[in-house]
């Protein structure tokens, strides 16, 4: 459920405001003044505030700025005075949407859903998760790059990261020396044929346990590597 405040002097504004709100099943809370609001907004996680600009003690202005150089949380502004909303575009003070008053309770309860669900949608695209790869005990963090085997983690260099993860990524297939160096080295000049045959060696090292009997990275001699799945 999500939880709105609504920073409002006017009380029959701010409980009209608030009853439509939660009709539509929106936790509510009400402060009447600049510098309570402001607190509030500060202190407690909203969702979405409904700010008014003309308020005692400190102005929506001043109120929604300071919002802004904290949080992100979406502001709706309302105001009484048409020309209001040319000085908040004037301002960019980062509200993200404004509203004349008189305005129609189910508009607003309309906007402030918008609101919400595209602010989800942009945080959830910050905390997408990271891609992994999890194979019998092994498991590759491709967004981190980091690598663990049985719960510990192990540390690897780029280029052995890289050889592993395209491995690990493509089991079954069985690739010789020369594609393996093109792939993971590309276009570098440093090293030859015979790097590939150490990276595979020191990773190893790292992941198996039993270098002599690899259960991960398998030599096909005459061919070069396969990673098992
Ligand atoms: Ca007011």
């Amino acid at each position: 459920m999500s939880n709105i405040l609504i920073i409002e002097d006017e009380e029959a504004i701010a409980e009209l405001e608030k009853d439509y709100l939660e009709l539509s099943a929106f936790n509510v809370t009400v402060e009447n003044t600049g510098s309570r609001g402001l607190q509030r907004a500060l202190k407690e996680d909203y969702d979405l505030v409904i700010l008014d600009l003309m308020l005692p003690d400190m102005g929506g202005f001043e109120v929604c700025e300071k919002i802004r150089n904290v949080k992100n949380t979406p502001v709706i502004i309302v105001s009484a005075k048409k020309d209001d909303i040319d000085k908040i575009r004037g301002l960019g003070l980062g509200a993200d949407d404004y509203m004349t008053k008189p305005f129609s309770p189910s508009e607003l309860v309309a906007r402030v859903k918008a609101h919400l669900s595209r602010y989800e949608r942009l945080t959830a695209g910050r905390t997408e998760r990271n891609e992994i790869i999890e194979i019998r005990g092994l498991k590759i963090d491709k967004t981190a790059r980091r690598v663990w085997v049985a719960g510990e983690e192990k540390m690897f260099t780029t280029k052995e990261f890289d050889l592993l993860t395209f491995l690990a990524q493509n089991p079954n297939h069985v690739y010789s020396k020369e594609e393996l160096f093109r792939h993971i080295w590309e276009m570098e000049s440093v090293g030859d044929i015979a790097t590939v045959t150490v990276h595979i060696k020191k990773i190893r090292e790292k992941i198996e346990e039993d270098t002599s009997n690899p259960k991960y990275i398998e030599t096909i001699w005459g061919v070069g590597y396969r990673f098992r799945i």
